[in-house]
């Protein structure tokens, strides 16, 4: 089949990519000539485990094309997915302005029949403003193309994409009951049958549900993390182990074990800013999602916890002191800085006096960048950050060591060599990669979260 996609960023790449692969003549659109440069050339502008293979092996076999042009893009694909960014708006609400720059685009160049797929997270009733964004240069113009809109919500997970979007748990699929509705679902579910060989996994909805869909299941997401992370802090005060707790309430089925885990916050383009988004929509209804104000608050909190717990620990004035930062990304397997922990410990101990060494894995450039837009006020703060070229580097003469990602690759570190290269052996682990017994058995100062009565003497 024929595919456009308009927005060639995490979820188009991989959605072009993964299509192609199944044997569709995939166009790729997107307005930043840089990303498009570096996709002809063979590169890769993301971080994404297995995409660049992919990508490799359907450019070579001419079914992924890329390119700027956007006239070529509506002409190419009799489906045309738009998977644009939808960051929040001022007031948190999702900002459709490329969504519907996209629609506009469609609108002004479009002849035959198209499906517009809706791909990118957007507010219910965003496929009514698409349409009438695509209707309004259709008159403009005077022609008079059929076209309808569906909602096709993605729920890939960076660094797991390309698995996620071959073998997905579940597609969503919302299309209207007129004569084009039906004939926007018959060719969705042509593209989508490889997907449900083995059984079906398409749920069929109306468009609104669908698009509720998404925002339903990362404000759950989000919800638990939240959940979580509220009652680790509990734990430390009341001397209960968050992990024995995850443990027990994970073995009840209604709950699970999947999605439990206490840390230093969540992060990434999504759950922040979907959990915003929904409250937003809520209120233009005079509503207020109490639940996801708290999930939301106890979030900002808790990507504070472990600076607070590094200041309790040195005192407020970190001058002179030194710590060492193992995990830049927001979650291992991406080079996504999006709204990522990281920057709020770095800020902190930053603005507190100390100067840091930092490793990622793959996140580093993307961090120089991000970094310098956080400290665009404070350049003299950057300059207290060094990037190291590998963990143990990173702890050269640190007085301590702050864990912000759960990459694979700290899960196991020789600890003697740990305690070697840090000026004192003391951890603050925000991902709780690390068993507190053992910690204090090979003589670590062990702080994770939710975990202090285990490290009590
Ligand atoms: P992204 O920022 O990585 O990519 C968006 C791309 O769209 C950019 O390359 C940008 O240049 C391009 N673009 C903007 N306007 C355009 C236009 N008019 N025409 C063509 N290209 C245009 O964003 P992303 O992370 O891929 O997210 C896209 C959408 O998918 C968002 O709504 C997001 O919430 C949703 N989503 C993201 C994920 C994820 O894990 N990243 C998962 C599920 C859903």
């Amino acid at each position: 089949m024929k595919i456009t996609i308009i927005g060639t960023g995490y979820v188009g790449l991989v959605t072009g990519a993964c299509l192609a692969e199944l044997g569709n003549d995939v166009f790729c659109l997107d307005v930043d000539q840089r990303k498009i440069d570096i996709l002809n050339n063979g590169g890769i502008p993301i971080h994404e485990p297995g995409l660049e293979e992919v990508v490799a092996r359907n450019r070579a076999a001419g079914r992924l094309r890329f390119s700027t042009d956007v006239a070529a893009s509506v002409a190419h694909g009799d489906i045309q997915f738009i998977a644009v960014g939808t960051p929040p708006d001022e007031d948190g609400s999702a900002d459709l302005q490329y969504v519907l720059a996209a629609a506009r685009n469609i609108g002004q160049h479009m002849n035959g029949f198209k499906v517009i797929v809706d791909k990118s997270t957007v507010p219910v009733g965003t496929a009514d403003r698409v349409s009438a964004a695509i209707r309004a240069e259709l008159e403009a113009r005077g022609a008079d193309a059929e076209f309808s809109v569906v909602s096709n919500p993605e729920f890939l997970k960076e660094g797991a994409a390309v698995e996620d979007f071959m073998r997905p748990d579940r597609i969503v699929i919302g299309c209207d009951d007129t004569a084009q509705g039906q004939k926007a679902h018959a060719l969705m579910h042509k593209l989508y049958l490889p997907f449900n060989r083995n059984h079906e996994r398409t749920y069929w909805m109306d468009v609104r549900s669908a698009e509720f869909t998404k925002y339903a299941a990362n404000a759950m997401l989000a919800t638990r993390i939240s959940f979580m992370n509220e009652l680790a802090n509990l734990a430390d005060h009341v001397g209960a182990d968050i992990e024995a707790v995850r443990h027990g309430i994970g073995s009840d089925p209604r709950i699970g074990h999947s999605f439990l885990y206490a840390g230093c916050g969540y992060g990434g383009s999504c759950f922040p800013k979907d959990v915003q988004a929904l409250e937003r929509t809520a209120q233009g209804h005079d509503l207020n999602l109490l639940i996801l104000q708290a999930v939301e608050a106890v979030n900002e909190q808790q990507k504070q916890v472990l600076g607070k717990k590094i200041l309790k620990r040195f005192g407020n004035d970190l001058s002179g002191r030194h710590f060492a930062v193992w995990g830049l990304a927001f979650k291992p397997n991406t080079d996504d800085m999006r709204a990522a922990s990281s920057r709020v410990l770095l800020a902190e101990l930053l603005r507190h006096g100390a100067t840091v060494a930092v490793y990622d894995p793959v996140a580093i450039e993307e961090a120089k960048r991000v970094l310098a837009l956080d400290f665009v006020d404070t350049p003299e703060l950057l300059q207290k950050i060094r990037y190291a070229a590998n963990p143990m580097d990173a702890l050269d003469k640190a007085d301590a060591l702050a864990i912000v990602t759960e990459w694979k690759a700290f899960r196991s570190p020789d600890f003697d060599q740990v305690k070697l290269s840090l000026k004192q052996p003391v951890i603050f682990d925000g991902r709780n990669l690390f068993e507190p017994s053992v910690m204090t058995e090979i003589g670590v100062e062990y702080h994770g979260i939710g975990r202090s009565v285990l490290t009590r003497k």
